[in-house]
């Protein structure tokens, strides 16, 4: 079937073309209902169907594949390869099930998991998945405030961390940094199970609370955990991400919705069949670890490759001597990792045979033109930007190579996704635009399998947040979009106050609390400034409750520090402004657009609402004067 068909009966026909889909999986009883939108915009798929994403995963592959790779752990930073073939998979997750199970978890606990991208972080998802509890697995570059803000909405069971992890020969602890969010978490866990690499030079366990896992493994190891048969609409795993507000949200995601999205994409948009292989560049912290690391690839019976490290090290031919190594049919990477390839030499990319690899794929940010010529030109395969959100938990708009390869537009990532009843209206009336006009990116639901089902704890907020944007109820990605003649679509950026550095979601609010923590910060502003690696980097513009004087810089300098620790290195500022007065309205409300409008040197806009025109000169003079901290 070709993409066009494909498309047209999952927006025509749902019931039929899902209940077809829903057989690419094991039910244990068979869905009753495939579609409840009885109570709109929430929908339930797949009703009455119990699965289990661990058994479909793992178990179920065994008769015809246990001695297949299922996955290749790899990290350049220990130099350490770890291999596990699906019978391998099985006994570790099985084991690490046990060791849950002994410590009091259950069927609908959450269990908070923070660990680097390594293979235990798999099998710690996969036993969750295994026994019915809730995993919730938190960017190991996140720091201590960020996971005690996630361990407070999730109210963990246990919280599964590391020594440390490693980034480009540094070794990261960890340790410290879950001490101290335990500190300022309100409902912190009972228990710590730690995975000790041997990494950090010296760990102190808290007695009662902190436990290793190897004594734990040791122990049960060869334990058989049965599977949880979990309805399909019961929560599977949290994933918290940024908005607008300093607290972010738990995209919750079902079972049976999740594992049929998950089936499908793997087959059909990412062109991977049983035994072929995958390497996602990702870390499992992020949307894309957890559906095209673990799940997606594991489900489809293939062999997923994880990957610890930088790009660039030991050398930059260290991907594509993997892809060569593992005959990596799909690779999976983002915008900024081609660009810091691309800055090196091109030749590293010959030296590999690359005749396996048939598709790279590219998402979480906007994929430039020169990027996307430049790759393709060196790797001589196509080169698939595509579309999605931690919310959707797969591709939205995509091209589908699985089906057909539709011809590739530089600059979009092409046309929606099954299931997704994709809009782009104009933001004040609400009604479609017609080609070439740019409007808000909006799903009309249902919102298909695989995608949120709610905001963990909170379905008001999953309203408010998605919903309650139009007359009509609609989805809204919170991305303005244009669609061109052939019904492919480009994404101009955020409507709303987040930004993306390097593929990450930031919310400008989470870094403007953590700046305006600094006992010495009266106010703080922050906006994405363009980069040309990064697509955005956080720029802060903050004023004092004293004037510091000469000690300017230092106050600066340890904003930007506060941010990383309370946030984590994804979330540094890379210049920060102390300046007099932020520009306001009349009401207070920060004028974030006029700010971003003065850094990039165009026309701050419509000024009338303005409080203190005095005040833009005051960013002006500090933007030509020079950052107080950065450069
Ligand atoms: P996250 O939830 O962190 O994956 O961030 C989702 C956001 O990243 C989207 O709302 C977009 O703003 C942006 N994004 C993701 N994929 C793309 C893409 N292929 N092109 C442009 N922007 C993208």
């Amino acid at each position: 079937m070709n993409y066009d068909e494909f498309y047209r009966r999952s927006i025509d026909q749902p019931e039929l073309f899902w209940a077809e889909q829903a057989r690419l999986i094991h039910w244990d009883t068979p869905p009753q209902q495939i579609l409840d939108q009885s109570h709109p915009p929430f929908r339930r798929w797949f009703v009455g169907g119990t699965t289990n994403l661990c058994y479909n995963a793992v178990d179920r592959h065994l008769a015809e594949r246990a001695d297949q790779l299922a996955l290749v752990a790899i990290s350049t930073e220990t130099g350490i390869t770890r291999e596990f073939s699906y019978r391998q998979l099985h006994g570790e997750v099985n084991t690490f099930a046990a060791v849950l199970q002994s410590l009091g978890v259950g069927k609908g606990d959450r269990v908070v998991i923070y660990l680097p991208n390594i293979a235990e972080a798999v099998f710690a998802m996969l036993a969750c998945a295994r026994i019915g509890a809730i995993h919730s697995v938190v960017f190991g570059g996140f720091a201590a405030h960020n996971l005690a803000l996630r361990i407070d909405d999730a109210q963990p069971k246990l919280l599964i961390a590391a020594d440390a992890g490693m980034r480009g020969g540094k070794v990261i602890p960890y340790k410290p940094l879950v001490d101290a969010a335990l500190n300022e978490a309100s409902a912190p866990p009972p228990h710590v199970l730690m995975i000790n690499r041997g990494l950090a030079p010296s760990l102190s366990y808290q007695a009662g609370r902190d436990i290793d896992y190897a004594p734990l493994h040791q122990a049960h190891l060869g334990r058989e955990v049965p599977v949880t048969w979990l309805e399909s609409n019961e929560p599977s795993y949290l994933l918290y991400t940024s908005g607008t507000t300093g607290k972010p949200k738990g995209v919750q995601r079902d079972v049976g919705g999740y594992a049929v999205a998950m089936a499908l994409s793997i087959r059909h948009v990412f062109d991977i069949a049983p035994g072929q292989v995958m390497f996602s560049t990702s870390d499992v912290g992020w949307a894309v670890g957890h559906s095209y690391n673990v799940y997606g690839p594991l489900i489809g019976g293939a062999t997923s490759l994880l990957y610890e490290g930088l790009p660039t090290q030991p050398d930059p031919g260290i991907w594509w001597r993997l892809c060569e190594r593992y005959r990596v049919r799909t690779m999976f990477s983002s915008p900024t990792a081609i660009r810091v390839l691309k800055k090196q030499d091109e030749s590293w990319l010959r030296q590999a045979d690359l005749s396996r690899l048939k598709w790279l794929f590219l998402a979480g940010e906007p994929l430039d033109e020169p990027t996307a010529q430049w790759i393709t030109d060196a790797l001589g395969v196509p080169v698939i930007d595509n579309y999605w959100q931690t919310e959707t938990g797969w591709p939205a708009i995509t091209l589908m190579p699985g089906l057909d390869l539709k011809t590739v537009k530089f600059g979009s990532p092409g046309l929606p996704a099954p299931g997704y009843r994709m809009k782009v209206i104009d933001e004040s009336h609400g009604r479609e635009v017609p080609a070439g006009v740019k409007g808000v990116l909006v799903f009309e639901p249902p919102l298909p399998p695989g995608c949120l089902t709610t905001v963990w704890g909170d379905d008001a907020r999953y309203i408010r947040s998605y919903f309650s944007h139009f007359k009509e109820l609609l989805y809204s990605s919170l991305d303005w979009a244009i669609r061109d003649e052939d019904g492919y679509t480009f994404i101009l950026g955020r409507t709303d106050d987040v930004i993306n550095v390097a593929g990450h979601r930031l919310g400008t609010r989470e870094i403007e609390e953590s700046v305006a923590s600094h006992p010495a910060v009266a106010e703080a502003a922050v906006i994405g400034m363009r980069d040309e690696l990064k697509g955005q980097v956080p720029i802060v513009f903050a004023t004092l409750k004293q004037d510091a004087g000469d000690g300017t810089g230092a106050v600066a300098k340890a904003m930007q520090q506060r941010v990383v620790d309370q946030l984590g290195g994804v979330a540094k500022p890379s210049r920060i402004y102390v300046v007099n007065t932020l520009p306001k309205t009349r009401s207070g409300k920060l004028l974030r657009r006029s700010l971003q409008a003065l850094a990039e040197q165009r026309d701050p806009g419509d000024l009338s609402t303005l409080d203190d025109p005095a005040a833009l000169d005051d960013i002006r003079r500090a933007l030509e004067r020079g950052p107080d901290q950065g450069s």
